[in-house]
């Protein structure tokens, strides 16, 4: 904008300049007094604006303004002569010259100005524009503001939503909104999310109170036969009694036992005293322990072929996974006429196989899913002493090992279970 005004500006001097040298030049009748009045009535004049006219002597001959200054600018008219045109400003005012080639001799014309009404329509403009944009600026600050609010709301929504869910009303869920877009699909996640804290609370409710009853009915057995036994007066069958006791107190050791070590087996391995254990001797200590605790029990050990030492050991809590595989061999035994568990060892690439397998009543196939539930027992299982935590303690266990478990059962014909764990 500014450039535009200022080669208006140059171009309106030079033209008024072009007329006053043109007519002193080629216009015999024009003397210095007719061109000043010519020059001062001219329709393009300028504010300020001052014409002289110099010959090639460097001598004023006409200057449009009463008191020409007394001293020529010589450099000026040097410049001028070697640049044939020359255009500056200093202080705001515009000065062009250039050389003129009249019939008979050549002139030198100087002209400047202040282009007043250039700088006031330039001033003009340039408030013009601050005010549009700080108009401009206030209207996207408004618009923005409102689009944000709008966009943001489902947030809101939400945020508020949230505010009422507690653990005791998960039940709750969010507005899914559309279910395309971002928020929506946000939504869609947290109501999951809900779900899966809600099956936890569930699965935790159902196990404090399964492991109660677990807990209450041997104390109930064990209240109901110290009674009897103390109402007998003449303290006879003592014996039996307290074998019978004896018996309940072991079971009820076991589970608090298997609650402990269930306990356990939820922390983080990162939590765990973890060490190179042997499978070899860990599969052997967990059966001498077995048969220690029961010697009617059978457990053949089978291994195929003894590999590298790196691939017998692995990284493990000891105590734990000794309890996971007596778990299981146990199973074994417990659930076969014969007593009798197989328990074989290969090794791959990356794992050791441990196998245990046994002749028994087998699992019904719609149980096979189900066994690994806390307290959770098949209708055949039932005669048989137990409360259905040893093999969840196993899955936990192995799954905190980075290892993974398969069983394949079939009913009365016995039962396999396939313990794979990484080794070094
Ligand atoms: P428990 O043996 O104390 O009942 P577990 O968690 O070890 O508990 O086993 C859960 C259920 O899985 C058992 O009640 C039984 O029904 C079934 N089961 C596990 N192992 C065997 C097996 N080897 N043979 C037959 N049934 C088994």
């Amino acid at each position: 904008m500014s450039n535009f005004r200022y080669e208006e500006s140059v171009a309106r001097i030079k033209a008024n300049a072009l007329t006053s040298v043109k007519l002193l030049s080629d216009v015999k009748e024009v003397n210095i007094d007719l061109l000043k009045i010519i020059d001062k009535n001219a329709v393009n004049l300028l504010p300020e604006e001052k014409i002289s006219i110099y010959n090639f002597e460097d001598q004023l001959l006409y200057c449009s303004v009463d008191n020409p200054p007394e001293i020529t600018n010589k450099d000026l008219l040097h410049r001028i002569k070697a640049e044939k045109e020359v255009q500056y400003t200093s202080n705001d005012r515009e000065t062009v010259g250039f050389i003129y080639e009249g019939k008979n001799e050549k002139f030198i014309a100087i002209a400047s100005a202040y282009d007043k009404t250039g700088f006031e329509k330039l001033d003009y403009l340039r408030k013009v524009y601050v005010i549009r944009f700080f108009i401009a600026l206030a209207i996207v600050v408004v618009i923005g503001l409102f689009f944000s609010k709008q966009a943001l709301s489902p947030l809101t929504d939400i945020v508020k939503q949230i505010d009422r869910i507690t653990a005791s009303n998960l039940k709750l869920k969010l507005n899914e909104g559309n279910q395309k877009d971002e928020i929506s699909q946000l939504a869609i996640k947290f109501n999951k999310m809900l779900e899966r804290l809600e099956d936890a609370f569930e699965m935790q409710r159902s196990f404090v109170s399964n492991a109660s009853h677990e807990l209450r009915t041997p104390l109930t057995t064990l209240t109901g036969q110290l009674e009897v036994a103390l109402m007998n007066k003449d303290k006879s069958e003592p014996w039996e009694v307290l074998k019978n006791l004896l018996d309940e107190i072991k079971q009820l050791n076991k589970l608090s036992n298997g609650l402990l070590e269930l306990a356990q087996a939820n922390l983080d391995i990162s939590e765990l005293k973890i060490a190179e254990v042997r499978v070899d001797e860990l599969v052997g200590s967990a059966r001498a322990e077995l048969l220690k605790r029961n010697r009617s029990y059978k457990l053949n050990l089978n291994i195929d072929e003894f590999p590298d030492e790196k691939w017998l050991t692995l990284l493990a809590n000891e105590q734990l996974l000794r309890t996971a595989l007596i778990n299981i061999m146990e199973n074994g035994c417990k659930y076969s006429e014969n007593t009798t568990s197989e328990i074989t060892l290969k090794f791959d690439l990356q794992n050791v196989i441990i196998t245990i397998s046994d002749k028994g009543i087998g699992i019904n196939k719609d149980d096979l899913h189900r066994i690994f539930e806390p307290f959770y027992r098949s209708k055949n299982a039932k005669n048989y002493k137990g409360h259905g935590i040893g093999l969840t303690l196993a899955k936990k266990i192995i799954y905190l090992h980075k290892g993974s478990l398969k069983i394949q059962s079939v009913v009365n014909q016995g039962t396999s279970v396939e313990i794979t764990i990484p080794h070094l």
